[in-house]
């Protein structure tokens, strides 16, 4: 009896928390009054795809003239943007442009894409159904490196700003448009890490960014509509070697335990052994922000987080996609030995990419190995003696900032749910940290299968989803400039 009165109630709680839930969505803002030529918007990308603006580990690769024709380019076909907006070059290659507002004293918005590519792998090009450095325009799509990542970003910002100016269009706040020259390069010396120093030089902080990260998603299970995930945060990045030495010898006599060995089973650990997986911080806002957009079976799941968090955990922990946005994930990379097949490894050691979630730090991450791994002989340290870096700080999703930018994405996109999510991967927002207090990383692209397309062949960009990008970007700008 008292069994089912404790059913009873369990029901009725989970039931009250499902139905309590409302929908965290804002109404659409107004879209942007422009209007954009689409053949020249067309022919813009098109050509900019043209400019081979790779970076590779080897900067000397780089054509020298390229950069620097590359903003010619801009230049001519942005003319508005050209005459009414203060551009420089930084670090020689990467561009900041100052579009003064009528209220200077507000904090400013910050747009950011970057303008390098990553190269096309030589095995790949019998992939590409158009080559990656012709910018074909065919089947209503624009084709070739940098149509999802990122030309079309800096590209549709600039048609954007062009086709405000154009409708005589001031914002209040002042806005810079900062691209970078060589966000794939890693840590090479940072374009956006000098746009933003030269920025905190001007005196300019608590600005708000956006730069790309997430984009609109078809496919979000339990949520019928596309989602646009803005990405509040990002993940932090170390590296760490497990090294062992031993004596090393000839193979012929091995004692019972080799290097190698000993190695292994330390990677065997860490790997079988992750950080534990969480739910909150940015993780708990996008589940926050989903769960009243879903089929009822879903909400009730996601409304009793307290009840069902074990269940969730261990669901998402089975999708790498997934796993990554709910825990500090483990990726063994490098491996190194004997060079030879009969002598005895004297040094056996690997390196671990983790990619860290907030909260967690290349110091936690070091104990936690130290743990699981249980051997004194493994030694732990970081990859290069670099000490990595910890995830980025959570911006904030309950003030006007995120409201403006939510109804800018719905005046254009009228139909779907935004949320807030953890970006996995690294962007240039983080070199931003010091000027901007609030940074949103996301691009308004909704084209279904496009991630599977970054960094792959046939990268390309639907005519129809690029216009719909720049009108994206106007309202964007006009949402939370004002
Ligand atoms: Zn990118």
């Amino acid at each position: 009896m008292f069994l089912l009165a404790l059913i009873a109630v369990l029901g009725a709680a989970l039931i009250v928390n499902t139905t309590r839930l409302t929908s965290h969505q804002v109404p659409p803002g107004a879209p942007a009054d422009i209007t954009i030529d689409q053949a020249m918007a067309v022919t813009h990308l098109a050509g900019a795809i043209r400019f081979r603006t790779i970076t590779t580990d080897d900067e000397a690769r780089i054509a020298p003239d390229v950069w620097p024709t590359f903003h010619a380019y801009l230049a001519g076909i942005f003319p508005l943007t050209e005459k009414n907006l203060r551009r420089e070059t930084v670090l020689n290659d990467s561009l900041l442009y100052t579009w003064t507002g009528r209220r200077p004293d507000l904090p400013p918005v910050i747009l950011t894409a970057h303008m390098d590519v990553v190269p096309a792998a030589e095995d790949t090009l019998a992939q590409w159904t158009h080559p990656p450095f012709d910018g074909v325009v065919a089947d209503g799509a624009i084709w070739g490196r940098g149509a999802l990542d990122d030309k079309n970003a800096a590209l549709g910002l600039l048609e954007a700003v062009e086709a405000l100016l154009a409708r005589g269009f001031t914002p209040e706040r002042t806005i810079y448009l900062g691209f970078g020259h060589n966000e794939e390069a890693g840590a090479a010396s940072s374009g956006a890490a000098a746009i933003a120093a030269l920025l905190r030089s001007r005196g300019v902080h608590d600005a708000v960014l956006v730069d790309e990260g997430g984009w609109i998603f078809d496919k979000i299970p339990g949520v019928a509509r596309h989602v646009a995930l803005v990405g509040i945060a990002e993940k932090g990045y170390v590296s760490i070697e497990l090294s062992v030495k031993t004596d090393g010898g000839h193979s012929s006599m091995p004692p019972r335990e080799t290097a190698v060995g000993i190695l292994a089973r330390a990677i065997d650990r860490a790997e079988t052994h992750p950080m534990p997986g969480r739910l909150d911080g940015a993780g708990a806002a996008l589940f926050d922000t989903l769960a009243p957009e879903m089929s009822f079976g879903m909400r009730v799941l996601f409304a009793n987080r307290w009840l069902t968090r074990p269940l969730l955990l261990n669901v998402l922990s089975k999708q790498p996609s997934t796993n990554a946005s709910i825990r500090t994930t483990t990726a063994a990379t490098m491996l190194r030995a004997s060079a030879k097949d009969n002598v005895l490894a004297s040094t056996a050691a690997a390196v671990l990419n983790f990619r860290l979630l907030p909260g967690d730090t290349p110091d936690t991450v070091m104990a936690h190995l130290g743990d699981v791994i249980g051997d004194p002989r493994v030694t732990i340290a970081p990859y290069h003696g670099e000490r990595g870096d910890a995830a980025s700080a959570e911006s904030r999703t309950d003030g006007p900032e995120f409201a403006a930018l939510s109804g800018a994405i719905r005046a254009v996109f009228p139909a779907v749910v935004v949320a807030p999510y953890l970006t996995v991967g690294a962007t240039d927002a983080r070199h931003y940290g010091n000027v901007a207090r609030d940074l949103y990383r996301f691009v308004p692209v909704d084209q279904p299968g496009s991630t599977e397309l970054l960094h792959a062949p046939n990268e390309h960009i639907q005519i129809d989803v690029y216009m719909k990008a720049i009108r994206g970007y106007a309202a964007i700008i006009r949402g939370i400039s004002n």
